[in-house]
């Protein structure tokens, strides 16, 4: 019998994807890394820890929603599987949370992260300020004054914030800047990344981390459902970490179809466009080797979505294989049908999703369902951010 994996191997490939594609000077505290987290990560001291802040701290489990509007609207049994309520509105407090725990046992004392929208700074400002950590953050400078109030969100919580002002100024200059600060103090310093990227072992770490939205979807629907599996997941992809939790637990579960949105911008062939999946050729970015906009000159491209959180020229090692093996079904949805998916959810069922959970429900209409499939939707974050973005491109 044929038996695939769709988990990262040893050295952090998943396929052709992934590795760990680093500069000398950061293989020492990149291999210490790899050596140490899965060990605490099993650890009952860790798993505890973890599961305590999840619950009390995080607000765990998300609750699972059978949307009765939007089932009814799509022919199907839909539930949405509620990120948007956790502690600081996001799938992102459930990494950072994770990944503290284990800069604290490794004995590293400053933290250092990169954020494009601000989304993932504030879930890291917030965890170093529960643990007494040192916290900087870097950003795009253009980023920093798009997402002014993210910025003083970070201040307030005690983070420095550092503007790079390199390149187009955006999340791929942030993080090439966090690695070099992670370069430079190799001893003292634990870089959190944000989503399912960088070198191994971050994608399958960040993707343990955030498989409590599996765990739970499993439990959940065994209580709502009778049985402990769906027919689809649905689920937005930037990076890949709100996809990779979602999918985990199913992901060799031949009987689960996985279904991911990414970002078709102004449109797939527009040129503007953050659909890395659709539109991507294999390279090397941040560490990784996978999917990335190239400009015809083989550059990497500035991608461009309406949704900061999806606005990134790369995409998970663990996705582009999952597209690759044909294991998941890609949906490119464009800035317009995100924007309409927002309102119909909070027109039918009493929900501001965010922009970038907005595109994953852009898909449904994409779908062809059956009345008996059950289909679980991750909404990743709330809309209370896009507020703004909302107002300006619809009439009320
Ligand atoms: C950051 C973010 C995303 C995209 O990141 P992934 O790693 O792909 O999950 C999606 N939704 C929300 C609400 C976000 O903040």
């Amino acid at each position: 019998m044929k038996t695939t994996t769709f988990q990262a191997d040893a050295n952090g490939y998943y396929g052709e994807f992934g590795g760990a594609h680093i500069p000398e000077t950061l293989a020492a505290c990149v291999n210490k890394l790899k050596e140490t987290y899965l060990t605490v990560l099993e650890s009952k001291e860790f798993k505890d820890e973890y599961m305590e802040l999840l619950r009390d701290y995080v607000g765990r489990p998300s609750p699972l929603y059978l949307a009765r509007r939007m089932s009814k609207k799509y022919g199907c049994r839909l539930y949405l599987k509620r990120e948007d309520l956790n502690h600081t509105g996001a799938h992102k407090i459930n990494n950072t949370v994770g990944q503290i725990l284990l800069a604290n046992k490794m004995g590293k004392r400053r933290i250092i992260a990169e954020t494009g929208a601000g989304q993932h700074g504030v879930a890291t400002a917030t965890v170093c300020a529960l643990m007494d950590m040192e916290c900087t953050i870097y950003m795009g400078k253009v980023d920093t004054e798009r997402q002014h109030v993210n910025v003083e969100k970070m201040k307030m919580l005690g983070a420095t914030i550092v503007p790079v002002t390199e390149g187009s100024g955006t999340l791929t200059e942030a993080v090439e800047a966090a690695i070099n600060d992670w370069c430079s103090h190799p001893d003292d310093t634990f870089y959190i990344i944000g989503s399912a990227v960088g070198p191994h072992p971050y994608p399958d770490m960040v993707a343990r981390l955030q498989a409590v939205i599996s765990e739970e979807i499993r439990q959940q629907l065994q209580e709502k459902e009778g049985r402990d599996y769906p027919d689809y997941l649905m689920a937005c992809v930037g990076g890949g970490s709100n996809a990779a939790g979602t999918f985990y637990h199913y992901l060799n579960d031949e009987r689960v179809n996985l279904v991911m949105a990414e970002a078709g911008g102004l449109g797939i062939d527009s040129g503007k466009t953050a659909a890395s999946i659709h539109r991507g050729t294999p390279g090397v970015l941040h560490g990784s080797r996978t999917l990335i906009l190239h400009t015809p000159e083989g550059e990497v491209m500035e991608p461009y979505s309406i949704s900061a959180g999806l606005d990134y020229p790369g995409i998970g090692p663990m996705h582009a294989n999952l597209a690759k093996m044909n294991r998941a079904t890609v949906l490119a949805v464009n800035d317009d049908e995100a924007l309409a998916a927002a309102y119909e959810l909070t027109r039918l069922e009493g929900i501001v999703p965010a922009l970038e959970s907005a595109h994953i429900l852009g898909a449904l209409p994409k779908m062809n369902f059956k009345p008996t499939d059950v289909v679980v939707l991750t909404v990743s974050g709330r809309g209370d951010k896009d507020i703004e973005t909302y107002l300006k491109h619809l009439e009320v």
